[in-house]
């Protein structure tokens, strides 16, 4: 278990922390925009840098005032860093307590291939597996990631989050994975932990950030574009009612318990919402209750979805994420008259 406890750095115009986090034998991924001090996180855990205030432990042992040599963090930066005159497998070997690991991780990492190549005749994914099992090799307590596969090709950065995913489960420590991509994090994560401005605004498993954020920033961030400062105007039985434009949106809230004439942030996640013809069905067999019609504003083609922004007759804008195979059932995406159903557990009222 690696706990930070109250763990703060200030530099000039920047204020990290304090920040209170406990790691299991899971990955937490850290997501959070540039300049929001995940490198930072990483480097006060490593040692690199020396905090202001707090510590860090690390099954129950303090790692505080130790050097980073001491630490035995495994650190795996963007660019991979490896000895350029070294082969791959002198790279690997170079910190290795034994020669079996280094057979075992080039196996794992499928590196075999090109064990005996310099990092210079390596491609970016080769370099950031040589990289990898370099530290991997040393039997590290605590992994420590810093958008390791940010600098490479979309397709090979596919396949390695997968690789990621297993390799990761199989080893028995904290990982913390700094990312600023919110697809890398939900995919590798067993918990996110969005970082803003050095404070940490939630820390939960990747459907619950995506599907009840705690805050607005958290929400946007996420790829929650919907996000709406509501009236509410009725509530019970678990369903809170609200104001949506001319409209009325019901919302299905075990928790909040908003009083009528109180106003609340209300957001539904674009994918969480079902576009459908006009006339029928669209994007499934039946509509189910709570159906909005609207016009298509906008879209996008983003290859595998498309982004599809609606005015809602009631006055407002929504986006909502649709299949390419829904999208061709519409003769034209221009200025379609469509029906938007947004379930009400599909809406979270921020607290
Ligand atoms: P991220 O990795 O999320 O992009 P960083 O942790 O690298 O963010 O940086 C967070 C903030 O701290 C930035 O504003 C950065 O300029 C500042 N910062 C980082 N390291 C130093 C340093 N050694 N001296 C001064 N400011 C720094
Ligand atoms: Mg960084």
């Amino acid at each position: 278990m690696l706990e930070l406890a109250g763990l703060a750095k200030r530099y000039a115009g920047f204020e990290f922390g304090p920040v209170d986090l406990a790691v299991g034998e899971e990955v937490l991924c850290v997501l959070g925009p540039s300049g929001s001090g995940k490198t930072t996180l990483l480097s006060l855990v490593a040692g690199l840098v020396t905090a202001d205030a707090g510590s860090v432990s690390l099954d129950g042992r303090s790692l505080d005032g130790l050097p980073p040599e001491r630490r035995n963090a495994g650190v795996v930066f963007q660019d991979g860093a490896l000895f350029p005159h070294l082969t791959a497998r002198e790279n690997v070997a170079y910190a290795a307590t034994d020669e079996g690991r280094v057979a075992d991780l080039a196996a794992l990492l499928e590196l075999d291939d090109v064990l005996d190549r310099r990092p210079a005749t390596l491609s970016g994914g080769e370099r950031q597996r040589v990289a990898l099992a370099r530290t991997l090799a040393a039997d590290p307590d605590v992994l420590l990631l810093d958008e390791p596969l940010s600098s490479l090709d979309a397709p090979i950065r596919r396949r390695l989050r997968e690789d990621l995913h297993d390799l990761f489960a199989a080893l028995a420590v904290p990982v913390v994975y700094v990312t600023h991509d919110q697809r890398t994090a939900t995919a590798l994560g067993d918990r996110l932990a969005v970082l803003r401005e050095g404070r940490l605004e939630q820390v939960d498993t990747p459907r619950s950030v995506l599907e009840r954020p705690a805050t607005r920033f958290v929400a946007e961030f996420t790829g929650c574009e919907n996000v709406y400062e509501v009236p509410v105007v009725g509530s019970g039985e678990g369903v809170v009612r609200v104001r949506l434009g001319d409209a009325t949106l019901r919302v299905r809230s075990a928790t909040a318990k908003p009083t009528s004439g109180a106003t609340v942030t209300a957001c539904v996640h674009p994918s969480r919402v079902r576009l459908d013809g006009a006339v029928g069905a669209l994007d499934g067999p039946s509509a189910p209750d709570q159906s909005f019609p609207g016009t298509v504003r906008r879209w996008l083609d983003e290859g595998d979805q498309y982004r599809v922004v609606v005015a809602l007759d009631a006055g407002v804008d929504l986006a909502a994420t649709v299949s390419p195979a829904t999208a061709d059932r519409l003769a034209s995406l221009d200025g379609a008259a469509v029906s938007v159903a947004i379930p009400p557990d599909a809406v979270h009222v921020l607290s």
